[in-house]
């Protein structure tokens, strides 16, 4: 929730106007968003708003055309070359998790997030099993630990994807849509599970459909529409009261 403290924290991210086309198409443009440390920020919008790509162009899985970011501590200038070891620092700092949860199939529950803290922190193989089987035991799924992904459930597989994540110890967490290729009922658990880590104090920001999530988890809202943002604040604030046109189109249709 936002609090008074939340709000005299310091700034994990700091996005200036970043811009983002493929070919011809200016997918966004001048997105300027700052996210506090422990904030939940969600991004609500149309299909096809740019916030898919705006997300992943945060965490550098797109390269961002123009702008700059400040991303817990670390500078990254849209169109300057990246090194390797700034990757993976930006790999260990923003975690990230998908729509389609995207396990790799061919690895078993465990392995899915063993594999993971050897390779990006150089874990040792007993220190990464004890943090992946107590990440499994919280999401519920240490009894599944040797199952292959097929095997499990979508709402099933996105908490494996969510632990995975966590198992880095990132300072950011990024969701794409989490519960929008599942069952409302099995949606819920996710969000559970989202709002448990939002408890946490990690901060997090959630492309969502969820308008309940966005409300009473979330501290910010972010409307996208059409490659920019149309308005943000508080998500009580935005949701009651929308300033422009195209959010109360938007919230007419979802809500
Ligand atoms: P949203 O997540 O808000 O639905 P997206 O970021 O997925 O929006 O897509 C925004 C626009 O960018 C769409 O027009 C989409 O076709 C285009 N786009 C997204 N990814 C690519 C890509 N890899 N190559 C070309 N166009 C893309
Ligand atoms: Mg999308």
């Amino acid at each position: 929730m936002a609090t008074q403290t939340q709000h005299e924290n310091e700034l994990i991210l700091e996005i200036a106007s970043l811009s983002k086309r493929f070919g011809e198409n200016t997918v966004f443009s001048d997105v300027s968003l700052r996210v506090h440390q422990g904030e939940v920020c969600s991004i609500i919008g149309p299909s096809g708003a740019g916030k898919s790509t705006f997300l992943r162009c945060i965490n550098l899985l797109e390269q961002p055309d123009s702008g700059n970011m400040w991303i817990a501590g670390q500078y990254i200038e849209a169109g300057r070359r990246i090194s390797g070891s700034d990757m993976v620092q930006l790999r260990r700092n923003v975690g990230m998790v998908f729509q389609t949860f995207n396990l790799f199939p061919n690895m078993s529950v465990l392995e899915n997030i063993v594999f993971p803290e050897q390779k990006v922190l150089a874990r040792s193989a007993a220190d990464s099993k004890e943090v992946a089987m107590d990440l499994l035991n919280k999401v519920g799924l240490a009894n599944r630990a040797n199952a292959r992904p097929t095997q499990l459930s979508g709402g099933q597989q996105q908490r494996v994807a969510i632990a995975r994540a966590l198992a880095l110890e990132p300072k950011i967490m990024l969701f794409d849509e989490p519960t929008s290729a599942l069952d409302p009922e099995v949606g819920l658990d996710i969000l559970n599970v989202m709002q448990d880590v939002a408890s946490s104090g990690m901060t997090m920001l959630v492309v969502t459909h969820e308008m309940r999530f966005a409300r009473e988890i979330g501290d910010h809202l972010v409307v996208m529409a059409e490659g920019s943002i149309l308005e943000e604040g508080n998500p009580d604030a935005v949701m009651s009261n929308p300033q422009q046109e195209r959010t109360k189109r938007f919230l007419k249709a979802v809500i």
